[in-house]
């Protein structure tokens, strides 16, 4: 208990902040509930799309230093419109800014083309959505876990 309080001490005055990009809102909602049950008091920014994303990212158009703060971790869909979850990370790898956020790829897809690709284009794991509900919720408070009470994250 201890050591999970220290772990978390980063994020006490300053709450973990999440960047979910996820187009169906079914799943978008599900994990949203998983994160709020964990461990870690976490803020929860949800787009909807690659172009929300890298709006939110670079702060443009209706995204601002208040409404849209510099994610600690970034969990991606890869099947998207306007703009999909490979362009986005894509695009994220390439730029100083945004290159060090951790990108988690939570998708539907099992693909290997897609699991080979994301790790080329430097995804920072890759996780195939379970289809049963309860595998779900667990492996989301799984990723919620272990990225903020194992894993050391960089100063934003
Ligand atoms: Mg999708």
């Amino acid at each position: 208990m201890n050591e999970t309080i220290n772990q978390m001490k980063n994020f006490v005055n300053n709450r973990a902040v999440i960047l979910l990009v996820e187009d169906n809102e079914g799943d978008a909602r599900l994990t949203k509930e998983a994160l709020k049950d964990g461990k870690v008091f976490n803020q929860i920014y949800h787009v909807r799309d690659g172009v929300e994303a890298m709006a939110y990212l670079h702060q443009n158009g209706e995204y601002n230093a208040r409404n849209a703060p510099k994610p600690d971790i970034i969990l991606l869909d890869l099947n998207m419109p306007r703009m999909d979850g490979r362009e986005v990370l894509s695009a994220i790898k390439k730029d100083e800014e945004l290159a060090r956020i951790p990108v988690i790829v939570l998708t539907t897809s099992q693909d290997e083309v897609d699991i080979i690709e994301s790790y080329d284009m430097h995804a920072n794991c890759y996780i195939s959505k379970p289809v049963d509900f309860d595998r779900f919720i667990s492996v989301v408070c799984m990723i919620n876990n272990f990225w903020f009470t194992v894993v050391s994250l960089p100063d934003n």
